[in-house]
């Protein structure tokens, strides 16, 4: 029996390993995937539950070939090794700068702040590409991803200036201050507090916590209450309020908070009387929740959701293709088919969001499946496999299958828990 391509497989429209590629010198045949025209998507639009088609973009098709090769003399030249999980723990500027030279940072933004006005699908070839290579991109993720969206829906002119044009030349680094030591997914529950001084500024105090990168980025928009909550059941969500915080004022304090790995990704940031200048304010006083709740759209709604351990599957593809044994060749074709719809499910987002749709609904559940999926990998190849996990080993299916164990417990937490996620979906459908 021949041995399956394994490139044609995993990359029918996307996910090449640039490794593999490299090797073959051969473009991975395209498998007969469906693609729908403008007026397929005409004839059905979005709803709740149902997401109108992603149509083939080929200004992304075009970007996606240009980070291939990117990726791949990148590999070749050393300057990465292939990781999992390195949209969390891969920190590393002098690539995040790479990146926005090419123009790969704030890709829809417009031009006056640094951006290059292209499309969500455009970006999000770009950024599936890098998820698959497993490339070093925690540095800039969480800035280009959320933080900058934000201010260019909420922020003042001064701030969208200063700031946007340094987040798409990759650097400047922001973290998300939402998360408190008693305080996860009953969010409106935090304590941090922030008050008015005489001058006009703010005097934050208390603590954040599970803050990824803390210590490698420049601010962090935090979330803190401002002002009393409200009467009734909704009543928390008011009297909460978004900061812009330069996380070098005095006062500031980043204890690490060290991952089963033994790496350092996360962080306790404790405030201590920090005098933050009053027009750091976000947005409108009083107004957090409900710009939180739109920040969050943007955290739950890319591919990282179920991208996190694609080089532990790529590895594992590699071996069945070498092995051709039965049990591995069938976990290989089960997981091949969820990680190709999932994909379908995630490209309809971005497309929605092309549209100017708000698709937080099906991006909690493409979240949800996508965080399981990802676990569901290590369990599937673990069972088919003889392989002893090592984080030092040479050989890549074992590093992996390491590394995506020790970063397992946060997939289906980070971003709001899968529990919370059903929930949301549960009150969008009028069940709750
Ligand atoms: C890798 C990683 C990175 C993170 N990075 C950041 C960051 O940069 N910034 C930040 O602010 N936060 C960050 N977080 C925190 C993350 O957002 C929280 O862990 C998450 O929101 C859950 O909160 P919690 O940990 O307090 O758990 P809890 O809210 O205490 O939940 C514990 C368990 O109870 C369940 N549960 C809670 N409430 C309900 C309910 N109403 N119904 C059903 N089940 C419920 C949850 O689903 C969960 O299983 C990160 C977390 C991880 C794992």
């Amino acid at each position: 029996m021949p041995a399956p391509d394994l490139a044609a497989l995993m990359a029918p429209r996307g996910f090449s390993d640039p490794a593999a590629s490299h090797n073959q010198q051969q473009a991975a045949p395209a498998l007969p995937v469906p693609c729908p025209t403008e007026s397929d998507v005409d004839a059905m639009k979005s709803s709740p539950l149902t997401l109108a088609p992603a149509p083939r973009s080929e200004a992304a098709e075009k970007v996606r070939a240009e980070v291939r090769e990117f990726l791949t003399s990148e590999l070749e030249a050393g300057t990465f090794e292939t990781h999992v999980d390195t949209w969390l723990s891969g920190v590393d500027p002098a690539f995040s700068k790479k990146l926005g030279e090419r123009g790969w940072l704030g890709m829809t933004w417009p031009s006056k702040y640094g951006g290059h006005e292209r499309t969500a699908q455009e970006r999000y070839a770009v950024t599936e590409e890098l998820l698959a290579a497993g490339a070093p991109v925690a540095a800039h993720w969480i800035a280009d991803r959320q933080s900058g969206p934000n201010l260019l829906r909420y922020g003042t002119e001064r701030q969208r200036a200063e700031i946007l044009p340094r987040i798409a030349a990759g650097e400047c680094y922001f973290v998300i201050g939402m998360s408190e030591p008693d305080s996860g997914s009953d969010l409106a529950s935090i304590r941090t507090r922030a008050t008015r001084n005489q001058a006009g500024d703010w005097v934050v105090n208390g603590s954040k916590v599970w803050t990824s990168n803390a210590h490698h980025s420049h601010y962090a928009i935090t979330l803190v209450r401002s002002d009393p909550p409200g009467e009734g059941p909704r009543g928390r969500h008011q009297g909460l309020t978004q900061l812009l915080i330069d996380l070098s004022l005095p006062g500031i304090t980043i204890n690490p908070i060290r991952i089963l790995d033994g790496g350092h990704h996360f962080n306790e940031v404790v405030f201590d009387d920090v005098v933050v200048p009053g027009d750091m304010l976000l947005g409108e006083q009083g107004a957090g929740w409900h710009q939180v709740s739109a920040e969050l759209a943007f955290e739950r709604s890319g591919p990282e959701r179920f991208l996190s351990t694609l080089p532990l599957l790529v590895a594992f593809g590699r071996l069945a293709a070498e092995t051709l044994d039965p049990a591995q060749l069938a976990t290989l074709g089960r997981l091949s088919a969820r990680l190709l719809a999932l994909r379908q499910l995630s490209l309809r987002i971005a497309a929605a969001l092309d549209r100017g749709e708000l698709p937080d609904l099906p991006a909690a559940m493409v979240k949800d499946v996508g965080t399981t999926f990802e676990v569901d990998i290590i369990d599937e190849i673990r069972r088919v496999v003889d392989v002893v996990p090592s984080l030092d080993s040479d050989d890549a299916l074992a590093r992996a299958l390491a590394e995506a164990q020790l970063h397992a417990p946060g997939y289906t937490l980070r971003g709001g828990t899968n529990e919370i996620l059903r929930g949301i979906v549960a009150r969008g459908l009028g069940l709750r």
